[in-house]
């Protein structure tokens, strides 16, 4: 994951970041996880380049979820929350339609969803433990092994 996805993940989860010098101040801190805190360290510099640079645009909220999608059923069964799992699956629905490449974790044959831990993390550039929120971002991972069904 780069910088990009990272920062429209921290933003989509109601995270403000900003720049103060070679800091980077990430608001507000009682909603960071672990996950994040681990994400963010690994790629500060290029948060603060992003950053500086104003190259990234505010992320646009995932769509309202809508009608069940099919995917939903099979998410919740691995463990996300209803409302997690409809948010996921309409993005995934909508995603051909839009040309976007990304992927989440849920369709990576590296991921252990019990766990919520990455079997490729090292490849990927990513936190062992991932956690719903990391495990859901829409990604372009450098890790990711297409599962043989994801429906
Ligand atoms: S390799 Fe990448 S997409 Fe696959 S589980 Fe790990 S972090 Fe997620």
């Amino acid at each position: 994951m780069g910088a990009f996805d990272l920062l429209q993940h921290l933003r989509t989860a109601g995270l403000a970041l900003t720049v103060d010098g070679d800091n980077l101040i990430v608001t507000p801190r009682e909603r960071l996880t672990d996950a994040m805190r681990s994400a963010i360290r690994a790629h500060k510099p290029g948060l603060l380049d992003a950053l500086k640079a104003n190259e990234i645009r505010p992320a646009a909220p995932l769509d309202d979820p809508g009608p069940k999608d099919p995917q939903q059923p099979r998410l919740m069964g691995l463990g996300l929350d209803s409302a997690k799992a409809a948010q996921l699956a309409a993005w995934m629905a909508s995603r051909t339609a839009e040309g976007d490449d990304r992927r989440s974790c849920f369709e990576c044959r590296h991921f252990k969803a019990g766990a919520r831990r990455c079997g490729n993390h090292k490849a990927a550039d990513m936190p062992q433990i991932l956690g719903d929120d990391l495990a859901t971002l829409p990604q372009r991972c450098a890790g990711f092994g297409r599962l043989e069904r994801t429906s």
